[in-house]
């Protein structure tokens, strides 16, 4: 394995130390590309689409339920939801919350939790952090260097 790629390993694998065990990543969510509940049920049921998204989406909706309204979700935390409404070109986003966090912010289901919750957050562009999510600061900082890599990886290929 070159060196590069086991650089590019080290900085995605962030230090579990740094959670702060907030359960906001748990407490309030959007689905990739920003769908509707409708087009995440829609994605789970499909038989024409990747099955990878496929099992994305039903992953996704084996915990986490969608919020009622808009409202409910700035209850929980307004400055992301004002956040993604702001970028958004989804008139129809759905703010989802999971239903396995308990009232400690401890999830219920530790043990069998989906991949995507066991991964989050991977350093990278799209990754949405939470404004004191512990991994934010380390999360960007590892994503610049990992660019920084892929660039250098490039220019070699190029020269
Ligand atoms: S399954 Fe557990 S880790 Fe995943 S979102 Fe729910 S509470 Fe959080
Ligand atoms: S938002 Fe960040 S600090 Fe809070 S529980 Fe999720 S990963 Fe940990």
């Amino acid at each position: 394995m070159s060196e590069s790629v086991k650089m590019v390993e080290e900085l995605l694998k962030l230090p579990q130390k740094l959670c702060k065990t907030c359960g906001m990543c748990c407490k309030i969510a959007i689905f990739k590309g920003e769908l509707s509940y409708e087009e995440v049920k829609k994605l789970a049921n499909s038989t024409t689409d990747e099955i990878s998204q496929i099992d994305g989406a039903r992953d996704f909706l084996s915990v986490f339920v969608p919020l009622d309204s808009i409202e409910d979700a700035k209850k929980i935390n307004k400055s992301f939801v004002e956040n993604i409404l702001k970028t958004t070109k989804n008139s129809n986003i759905s703010f989802f919350t999971c239903k396995f966090l308990d009232d400690n912010n401890r999830c219920k289901i530790h043990e069998d939790r989906p991949l995507f919750c066991r991964m989050y957050p991977i350093p990278h562009e799209k990754t949405i952090y939470f404004d004191d999510c512990g991994f934010k600061e380390k999360g960007i900082e590892n994503w610049d260097k990992i660019k920084q890599i892929l660039t250098d990886l490039e220019n070699k290929k190029n020269s």
